[in-house]
């Protein structure tokens, strides 16, 4: 296993995992000084030549996501981590890429942990690793729950220069198969939109079995079509199969990503093809496999 750490820093290396040619991405386990793990992913940016960095909130998560392996883990959530580890991690990596390119394009919370749950360590950090230099850009991926959404919306808050928004489902029902505290997302899309006009906002529906249904595309249609035009797109993902998870890949994703392109006027429909299926890039996934976490017997209900 690898190990290393920059004299004086208070999170070291644990493990790193390069990807597969032509994909230059490094994929990182941290480890605290309380022996807390996060990953942090080194994804290279082929359009912008570049490295940005997928970044951890939380040494683990509390939410429970049925596609996700931190759910899956013997430790799925441990505790928050604190600004200076988050920051100190982004310098690490930084570090390691400053000679080729200078600074990252960006740092992404989108790694394990919710980032909405851990707010204030992130804004900290964010405003730090901006401040100095370390990435031109700080962007949130978040399951969006309401109160947190609320509190962007106050005056003053600061706000990440993009945020991703996961949907993953027509109606709570839908969506708490995937997310079991969801809220209603009829409820939420209002308010997610507010935050669409004041910064761009990626809406994400992961495509499983249970969410493609002939009779799901009508009803994702109807929910979003008063939205066209405010978000930035809705990115429809294939879903990385992960150990312990009790959801399939979908069967007929071409065909709902055919309808939702088809059918949602004003609104960009893009397909992301998952590159995590060849290489752990799943949220948790390389945590869980350097930590050799086997899978549990008794899984979260669907
Ligand atoms: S997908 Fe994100 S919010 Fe959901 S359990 Fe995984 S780390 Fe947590």
């Amino acid at each position: 296993m690898e190990e290393t750490s920059a004299p004086g820093t208070m999170v070291k290396i644990l493990s790193s995992l390069p990807s597969k040619a032509p994909d230059r991405s490094i994929k990182h386990v941290f480890r605290t000084s309380d022996r807390a793990t996060f990953e942090a992913v080194q994804l290279w940016e082929g359009e912008h030549g570049a490295y940005s960095m997928c970044m951890s909130a939380q040494a683990g998560c509390r939410q429970g996501c049925t596609h996700c392996a931190t759910t899956f883990a013997r430790t799925p959530f441990v505790r928050n981590l604190n600004a200076e580890e988050i920051t100190a991690a982004v310098e690490h990596l930084q570090e390691r890429v400053r000679a080729q390119q200078g600074p990252l394009v960006w740092v992404d919370f989108a790694g394990v942990g919710e980032a909405s749950a851990n707010w204030a360590h992130v804004t900290t950090a964010a405003r730090t690793i901006v401040g100095r230099g370390l990435a031109q850009q700080v962007k949130v991926t978040s399951i969006a729950p309401r109160a947190w959404v609320r509190s962007l919306l106050k005056p003053n808050s600061w706000l990440p220069d993009r945020l991703m928004f996961s949907l993953h489902g027509a109606n709570t029902a839908q969506r708490r198969v995937i997310i079991p505290r969801a809220d209603d997302p009829s409820t939420v899309l209002p308010l997610w939109a507010a935050v669409a006009d004041l910064r761009p906002v990626v809406l994400n529906y992961v495509l499983c079995d249970h969410n493609t249904r002939p009779e799901d595309e009508a009803a994702l249609a109807e929910l979003l079509a008063p939205y066209a035009g405010r978000f930035l797109i809705l990115r429809l993902s294939s879903f990385n199969p992960v150990q312990g998870s009790p959801l399939h890949p979908s069967s007929r994703e071409e065909q709902f990503i055919a309808a939702l392109s088809r059918d949602l006027s004003g609104w960009t429909v893009s397909h992301h093809l998952s590159a995590g299926r060849e290489t752990t890039a799943a949220c948790g996934q390389l945590r869980a496999e350097t930590l050799d976490l086997p899978t549990p017997t008794k899984r979260p209900g669907l």
